[in-house]
């Protein structure tokens, strides 16, 4: 499948895009992975991007768009992609959709997932998330803590809070999300690839999703 998830930070693009990588072997394309394990390599794109990520800014189009372009044309993206937390801006949106027509790419849908405020500060502020940048698995302190405190269940790295989920870079994030990402909520409404879930579990988001491919 080929799917971008929309949403604010904390509404659960990240779990629900693993989830549908066991489905059908798509892989999750997640530009806020790629721009933490470029940072913490200390690459050139990490140094340009990591003071944005601090604030809670966000990383500008030109170098988002360099990465997608790259990452869209890798082998393993044949069998379907999972876009999460890409695009982010309406430009973003534009520039992709000229990119997937050149290089001959139907999106199946954009989802919007969408969750109340309350449950995303709730969210925000309790999620771990794995320091391994090979890993990047998502824990939760309440709902979903690693097996061993502060360990890894998979990799057995150290699990972390991000340094983009202080109480000011998250209210920062969700600010930006209203002003600059929310609009594409229209935008792909207008391209007929919208579906919006009202849903707090990834599991009922996956459903949905399960059921609108298949209609
Ligand atoms: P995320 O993990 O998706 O919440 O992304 C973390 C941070 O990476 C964001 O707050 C931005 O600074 C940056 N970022 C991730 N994806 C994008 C994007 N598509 N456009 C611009 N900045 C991005």
């Amino acid at each position: 499948m080929k799917l971008i998830l929309l949403g604010a930070p904390g509404a659960g693009k990240g779990t629900v895009a693993k989830m549908l990588t066991e489905l059908d072997g798509s892989v999750q394309i997640s530009t806020g992975d790629i721009l933490r394990g470029a940072v913490q390599a200390g690459t050139e794109l990490g140094k340009q991007a990591e003071a944005y990520m601090k604030r809670g800014d966000l990383v500008p189009d030109d170098l988002i768009m360099g990465i997608m372009e790259k990452r869209l044309q890798e082998p393993d993206c044949a069998r379907g992609f999972l876009l999460d937390g890409f695009p982010r801006t309406i430009p973003q949106a534009e520039a992709l959709k000229k990119l997937l027509e050149k290089l001959g790419i139907t999106l199946d849908m954009a989802v919007n997932i969408d969750v109340p405020r309350e449950v995303i500060l709730d969210r925000l502020t309790t999620r771990r998330t794995c320091s391994n940048a090979d890993c990047q698995a998502i824990y939760n302190v309440k709902s979903n803590p690693p097996r061993v405190e502060g360990v890894c269940d998979k990799c057995g790295s150290p699990v972390v809070q991000r340094e983009d989920e202080t109480e000011e870079a998250i209210s920062k994030r969700l600010e930006t999300y209203n002003e600059k990402t929310a609009p594409l909520i229209g935008f792909y409404e207008k391209e007929g690839l919208l579906l919006t879930v009202k849903a707090t579990s990834s599991e009922a988001v996956i459903e949905a999703i399960k059921a609108r491919l298949a209609a």
